[in-house]
């Protein structure tokens, strides 16, 4: 499966003994723990997984996220204000309040679940701090410590836009996954869903549990499994004395099979091999341009917006029209006019952002894009070289003769059969390995597809494939992906 549910934590119950809280106002509490004081400690294991809700199909649609995020900043918003989340079997997904583990606690997808701000009173031991703030600034602060080695960033505020994390303090486990449990998280094998909301609950937990509890959780949504290191974030159970890092160990025999399998997890290092160290960036920008839209006819002087995010501050964005530049800005906002000596008809919008890593994306829209002065239609018709659009007449699109390298839509406009995607940008390609070579000008990606050499023209500049910081692995793992993509949609037509 894509994406497997995990099973969260157990709180348990015990004492911890608080070491020094400063009295100055705004210092940050220093806990220790200690050894368990009055009985009733008894651990019990929450075995369970979460019941598979698409019959054995994955629920998610690997399409969206073809491939890990690769190396760079990720933000978590650390969320104690409570919540109301719409259930999904489709999507995990903070920036919308979009839950794929709530449908496990009974929220039907569609439905909503709001879980209350962060309350102090549910916790069994609040360890000797005695506000609801300072149980919240302790719990960051362990948040960022415990990360400090790791390219993480957290907020208590939701970010504006861009991709993060969402982890929620607050509730119970119960009407959210249907169990008994001091966390859960959906384990995403590959880190490739970008924004998993996950949860801390107060319900039954010590002061200093929420940030250890989170820890495990936010790992889970990274790709880490559970280990059998007790000194481990990702111990699977709460224990008297707080695990303390990222250690390494066993893999419990329950989780060896999940996410392709394993029984050994060095967990300090998976963290590294997933988000880096701090200001490490192999991540490209997120690039999309929100108008026009594809299919949009527009005309000179329209406006063209982006957004643009990225862990790194970006260095620049270009604005090309049919692969030729026409601007370049270095601050935001990344938005554009079409320029009177814009093509007209037909043109590629392509918008392109480099951070200063030098990693690069852009995203691209086709358009039809008028003087302002176009003919009117004679009763749907236009002159030859024209083509009545919105009822104006706009010169024709280039013919898609269906040869290697020309734009497509879909595989059967290729006389290949092969439409494959790139970047964004579809062209009739055929197969290729290390036997069958490309034609001439064209070179076999990810020993999968024939694409244009980059340098054999259309290539406009330095935007492309070969300036992407790092080429190779993450690029052609994303062409091969979306090229299977587009195999499964003609296998669907033809049956
Ligand atoms: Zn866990």
């Amino acid at each position: 499966m894509f994406l497997r549910p995990s099973h969260g934590l157990l709180a348990a119950s015990f004492v911890v003994l608080l070491a020094g809280i400063p009295a100055s106002a705004g210092a940050a509490p220093t806990l220790q723990a200690s050894s368990p004081g009055p009985a009733n400690s008894e651990h019990k294991a929450l075995l369970s997984v979460l019941p598979p809700l698409c019959d054995g199909v994955p629920c998610w649609n690997p399409s969206d996220f073809p491939e890990p995020q690769g190396i760079g900043l990720r933000r978590v918003y650390l969320n104690f204000e409570g919540a109301t989340l719409t259930a999904s079997s489709q999507a995990d997904d903070a920036t919308t309040n979009r839950s794929y583990i709530i449908t496990s606690g009974g929220t039907s997808p569609g439905n909503t679940l709001t879980i209350g701000a962060f309350n102090r009173f549910d916790l069994s031991y609040d360890n000797g701090l005695d506000n609801r703030q300072q149980i919240i600034d302790y719990t960051v602060q362990k948040m960022r410590e415990y990360h400090a080695p790791y390219n993480l960033e957290f907020t208590t505020t939701r970010p504006a836009s861009g991709q993060y994390n969402m982890i929620v303090f607050g509730g119970s486990c119960g009407p959210v996954a249907g169990e008994s449990c001091a966390g859960i998280a959906l384990l995403d094998c590959t880190d490739a869903s970008p924004s998993n909301i996950v949860f801390a609950f107060p319900a039954g937990l010590q002061a200093v549990d929420l940030a250890t509890t989170a820890t495990q959780e936010l790992a889970h949504a990274l790709g880490l499994k559970h280990t059998l290191d007790t000194t481990d974030f990702m111990y699977p159970f709460i224990q008297d004395t707080l695990p303390t890092h990222y250690g390494e160990g066993p893999i419990p025999n329950k989780d060896q099979t999940d996410c392709g399998g394993g029984s050994y997890q060095d967990s300090h290092e998976k963290m590294l091999s997933i988000v880096g160290f701090p200001g490490e960036d192999a991540t490209p920008p997120s690039v999309i341009i929100t108008s026009p839209s594809n299919g949009e006819v527009v005309k000179f002087g329209d406006s063209v917006t982006s957004t643009v995010d990225d862990g790194s501050p970006i260095s620049k964005v270009e604005f090309s029209l049919n692969n030729v530049l026409f601007e370049t800005k270095t601050s935001p906002p990344y938005n554009f006019q079409i320029p009177s000596t814009s093509p007209v008809g037909q043109v590629r919008i392509d918008v392109r952002a480099t951070d200063d890593q030098g990693n690069e994306a852009g995203h691209k829209v086709n358009v039809t894009i008028g003087t302002g002065n176009e003919d009117a239609c004679d009763n749907g018709q236009c002159d030859d070289g024209f083509e009545c659009v919105d009822l104006l007449c706009y010169p024709d699109a280039p013919v898609n003769t269906g040869a290697l390298g020309e734009f497509c839509s879909d595989s059967e406009s290729c006389d290949s059969g092969v439409c494959a995607e790139l970047e964004a940008e579809t062209r009739c390609s055929q197969t290729c390995s290390v036997d069958v070579v490309c034609p001439e000008g064209f070179e076999c990606l990810g020993d999968t597809a024939c694409w244009p050499q980059e340098d054999s023209g259309g290539g406009g500049g330095d935007s492309g494939l070969c300036s992407i910081a790092r080429p190779g692995a993450g690029m052609m793992s994303s062409l091969a992906l979306l090229f299977f993509a587009v195999m499964f949609g003609r296998r669907r037509r033809r049956s």
